[in-house]
């Protein structure tokens, strides 16, 4: 399957075409540093982006997701899909769509799916990480817990990329949008490029931390 063939409307997902085309541009290149880590896989459209630059590239990709569905995906919540809905646990369950995607797609040598809470697997990581891309649940308490727990393994030169970064809180959510701020503020990051609501730093500083979460924090409110 080739970058450019229509696949996208076959997929559930909710990332613009040349978000998309970027995804596989960046794991591409990515993937000669280190394996690429996805925190929110949903159905696998990001996903499939991420794991076609990563097979042109020989590299891997890892993609974690308790696939329950973020807060706004629950019943009664604005992005509510009744066909994700699993009718014997009624709980949403994207994971049977996810492996479609992943087995249509030729990507099940190149893609590990990992199905848990992020936090979870972040609490024995160790793998060095040559891009991050962070699309889990939109809460701040969600992307905060995700940035703080895997940014320290992104690699000198490795790629930090967030989606659904709104300029104002009229377009979205703005959660995602003052983790990337409060990166840029760390000084551990350089800002790469940014597509519609996808923002691209690179880690340029390898091996130290901020001196305070907190204190950065305060930096940006
Ligand atoms: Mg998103």
């Amino acid at each position: 399957m080739g970058l450019f063939e229509p696949i996208k409307p076959k997929i559930k997902g909710f990332m613009d075409e040349d978000e998309c085309a970027l995804l596989y541009e960046l794991a591409k290149e990515a993937a000669k540093i280190g394996p690429c880590l996805e925190i929110g896989s949903y159905c696998g459209l990001s996903t499939a982006y991420l794991g076609m630059g990563c097979r042109d590239s020989n590299g891997i990709l890892i993609t974690i997701d308790h696939h329950r569905g973020s807060e706004e995906q629950q019943p009664g919540e604005e992005y509510f899909d009744p066909e994700l809905l699993d009718q014997r646990t009624n709980k949403i369950d994207t994971l049977p769509l996810f492996r479609t995607t992943i087995h249509d797609l030729g990507l099940e040598d190149t893609v590990i799916a990992i199905v848990s809470k992020s936090e979870t697997v972040a609490r024995f990581w160790q793998t060095k990480l040559g891009l991050l891309f962070i699309d889990g649940g939109h809460s701040l308490k969600s992307v905060f817990s995700d940035y703080s727990n895997w940014f320290p393994h992104l690699q000198h030169g490795g790629y930090f990329v967030l989606h659904d970064l709104y300029p104002d809180s009229s377009k979205g959510g703005q959660a995602p949008r003052l983790i990337y701020e409060l990166a840029l503020a760390s000084g551990l990051f350089e800002k790469v490029r940014f597509v519609n609501t996808t923002g691209v730093l690179r880690r340029v500083i390898s091996g130290s931390l901020p001196p305070s979460v907190e204190e950065l924090w305060e930096k940006i409110r």
